[in-house]
């Protein structure tokens, strides 16, 4: 299991612009022909991520847990329906003004979830977020703050963490290796762990990407950090080279 930005790829200026390498979507594709599952688990859309990730075999979780794609499905399911998918949309409607643009603020439509960015903007520009997120608040809006990313959803989200939990229900994994760089991340591992310590996971390996912006609790439960996706798709790449390797009769080094 893979977040998608700043894990597979870099973050940078302009979300529509990140990139990931294609030696990560052939590793990916490898894996999902000898794993039971790989899942590519993200805030974005799911249709977006797998586009952007480009791999036609594995999951895509998308909107923190609200809409998941599976391969050969066309259209994504939607976990949340209804008011409740259409209540952080309606807020940005409603409060949306010509002064966050000049705040350099940009709002991504994820559909049941809208994204406030401000990469690039001063902190001045973060005060007013926080003066937004209270409103949103105070409208019965979930917050959560990413890496220079404000998110607006529906209360009662579970975001990545209920993501984990309806991959692997009824599947009979033990083991998981799942990496990210972020605090939505962070509830995903935390879940992960949980399900370590009760039993129902047998192995589990956290991976951390670290960045100045990421949340240290992350890096601090990790059992593995790393400098930066590319890194972490070394280990794609080599993980993907021992089980088609494997699979296929040759001998593996310890
Ligand atoms: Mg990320």
């Amino acid at each position: 299991m893979s977040d998608v930005d700043g894990t597979l790829c870099r973050i940078v200026d302009r979300p529509d612009q990140a990139r990931v390498p294609a030696r990560a979507r052939e590793s990916l594709e490898t894996l999902a022909d000898h794993l039971a599952l790989v899942a590519c688990i993200t805030g974005r859309p799911s249709p977006v991520a797998r586009k952007m990730v480009g791999a036609e075999k594995i999951t895509y979780f998308g909107n923190h847990g609200l809409s998941f794609i599976k391969p050969g499905m066309d259209r994504p399911t939607v976990v949340i329906e209804g008011e409740e998918a259409e209540r952080a949309r309606n807020f940005i409607r409603d409060n949306d003004n010509p002064f966050w643009i000049t705040a350099k603020i940009r709002v991504e439509d994820k559909g049941p979830i809208q994204a406030l960015h401000w990469r690039g903007a001063g902190h001045r520009t973060e005060e007013v977020v926080r003066g937004i997120a209270d409103h949103a608040q105070a409208a019965g809006l979930a917050t959560h703050w990413g890496r220079k990313v404000l998110e607006l959803r529906p209360p009662g989200m579970e975001g990545k963490a209920g993501a984990v939990d309806e991959l692997l229900d009824g599947t009979g994994i033990e083991t998981v290796v799942f990496a990210g760089d972020d605090r939505t991340d962070h509830d995903a591992a935390q879940r992960l762990r949980k399900l370590a310590d009760e039993g129902s996971l047998k192995n589990l390996m956290i991976v951390a990407i670290d960045s100045d912006e990421g949340p240290p609790e992350l890096i601090e439960m990790a059992d593995l950090v790393v400098a930066e996706p590319e890194e972490w798709i070394d280990l794609i790449e080599d993980l993907a080279g021992r089980v088609s390797g494997a699979s296929a009769g040759v001998p593996q080094p310890e």
